[in-house]
């Protein structure tokens, strides 16, 4: 048995991928000068095939084709939104342990919402607008950035950058060095928040500076990239499931950014536009020099998340020109990023790992237009209709005190006060979501709190669930959602919703493409045994072995 294990050690030992870099001095860290996490915000797993024939062969193909690739990675709760997914990519959990329950949602003790990276105690920097009040005070796990820091004493550096303030501060966890998000409107500045830093170091003013960049940005005109026959993947241009931008009457090729940005929030049209993507890329690129990453012994990590993907899809839909373009132009920019990875670190010298927060659903009215189960939801008028039922059922009073992220909140003071039983009012709600067709399920949150859901969905409910959540919580049917006619969104624990890409690449990698199920929450440790640290506090996810078959030199 002895012996087993020694041969077991040395094989894993000699299966690491840094296990040969020095010989007789084997580092028991990893040698890496830098990771790279990327989260495509609202990316489909199928956008990779789906668009494969118009990508280039240096961005997504060659992440795909040299790298390891989870084709079915999945989200294991709801919601699927954007916090939530930065914070499950991150932490290598769920909403239910790592306290990122929604972007944002019903806080009781203050009788209000609240959002997500929101945290009134810190102060912008390069900001004095709201907009920088901002910090990862609500996450309560450690993210990969954080395990990193552990091993070496804080000498790894991990900065988060996206145009979304959540998609930069909560991939980046609670001591990162800093996290940048970009503020539109008239601003068109990339800030941070006094959590992390008291100014913004020089590099960050002198791309902010640098003769008014973001207007710079804004003197394209968005047209598509390749010849029109390259899009018969997607509708037709001029049709009547996406949103217009303001001032225009169809939603069509070209769209003019410099006259669209007059009635579109100045700056912040280019959150919506390919351009968000391009700026992203410009200034991680100018943090890697700026922070010198990658220049010490100790790996640093930079996460990035691509915001403007998800803009696009909720004004066009998942079946527009508008969203193929800006994943053929994102492309281009990914090709661009490893190119320029690969010169300052030598080719393939670094670990990127890539993913979606969330993925996203068919614009409803358009699948029903084909004869498919879709529709809306509209959760005021169902709100109004379950209050009256309950005072039908207990009486007049103010039985629903919010309704959000459907989930609904029963004023539990007022239930205390005339000594009702909760439980019983609770599932009085179930019986009443049950009872609507639009509805797939619901459940207590006395039920959720206990544990033990077998059901598929209620499984997905469970790990999304904390004492944050509401009293009952349901689930709509099917390619149901709470939107407007055009456009669409995301959130369900359908599979529109959870699919996502997981894609491995850099050094020692091996290609690979596999079909086994993985989840999100399997990243971080993922990407945390490639790095031989230790994986992060609220992790309920495993390694994925298949990708992590290394080349043996
Ligand atoms: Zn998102």
């Amino acid at each position: 048995m002895k012996y087993v294990v020694i041969l077991l050690v040395s094989l894993l030992a000699f299966l690491h991928p840094f296990a040969q870099s020095k010989k007789g001095n084997e580092s028991k860290r990893a040698q890496i000068p830098i990771v790279i996490g990327i989260t495509v915000d609202q990316m489909r797993a199928d956008y990779i095939d789906r668009f494969w024939n118009d990508y280039s062969n240096s961005g997504f193909k060659r992440l795909v084709q040299f790298g390891a690739f989870s084709k079915n990675c999945q989200y294991n709760y709801m919601p699927t939104f954007t916090g939530p997914g930065h914070a499950a990519i991150y932490t290598g959990s769920t909403p239910a342990y790592n306290g990122i329950v929604a972007n944002d949602w019903f806080v009781r003790k203050l009788n209000k919402m609240t959002y997500c990276a929101s945290d009134s105690t810190v102060v912008g920097v390069g900001t004095n607008s709201a907009s920088g009040k901002m910090s990862p005070h609500y996450l309560c796990a450690t993210t990969i950035g954080d395990e990193l820091k552990m091993s070496n004493d804080g000498k790894s550096k991990v900065i988060g950058i996206a145009l979304k303030d959540r998609g930069a501060i909560l991939p980046a966890g609670r001591t990162a060095d800093a996290a940048y998000w970009f503020v539109g409107g008239s601003e068109g500045q990339w800030v941070s928040s006094s959590w992390y830093i008291e100014t913004l170091p020089d590099w960050v003013n002198t791309f902010n500076i640098n003769p008014k960049f973001a207007q710079s940005y804004l003197k394209e005109i968005w047209n598509l990239l390749l010849p029109e026959s390259c899009y018969d993947e997607s509708m037709v241009d001029n049709n009547p499931y996406e949103i217009p931008f303001k001032g225009t009457i169809r939603p069509t090729f070209p769209h003019n950014l410099d006259s669209l940005s007059k009635l579109n929030g100045q700056y912040e049209l280019l959150k919506a536009t390919p351009q968000g993507n391009k700026l992203t890329v410009d200034f991680a690129l100018a943090a890697i020099d700026g922070e010198k990453l990658g220049q010490d012994t100790f790996t640093d990590l930079l996460c990035l998340s691509f915001s403007a993907t998800d803009y696009v899809g909720h004004q066009f839909g998942i079946q527009s020109r508008e969203l193929q373009d800006i994943y053929l132009r994102l492309d281009l920019e990914i090709a661009r990023l490893l190119n320029e990875l690969d010169k300052k670190f030598g080719k393939d010298n670094y670990l990127i790992f890539l993913s979606a927060d969330h993925a996203g659903a068919p614009t409803p009215s358009a699948l029903s237009k084909q004869k498919g189960s879709a529709g809306y939801w509209n959760s005021d008028s169902f709100e109004m209709a379950l209050e009256t039922h309950l005072q039908e059922i207990y009486g007049t009073g103010d039985w629903v005190i919010n309704e959000s992220n459907q989930n609904i909140f029963l004023n539990r003071t007022f239930i205390r006060e005339k000594k009702l039983n909760l439980f019983e009012i609770q599932e009085k709600v179930v019986q009443f979501c049950n009872n609507n067709a639009n509805i797939q399920s619901a459940y207590t949150a006395t039920a959720l709190a206990k544990g033990n859901q077998t059901d598929f969905f209620a499984q997905k409910a469970q790990l999304g669930y904390s004492n944050e959540s509401g009293d009952v919580i349901y689930i709509l049917k099917p390619n149901f959602m709470e939107y407007g006619p055009q456009g669409t969104t995301h959130g369900s624990p359908f599979s529109y919703d959870s699919h996502v890409p997981f894609i491995l690449y850099g050094k020692n990698i091996s290609h690979k493409t596999y079909q086994g199920l993985t989840h999100v929450s399997d990243i971080a440790p993922t990407v945390c045994a490639y790095l031989n640290i230790g994986f992060p506090s609220a992790c309920i996810g495993n390694p994925v072995q298949q990708m992590l078959t290394l080349k043996r030199k």
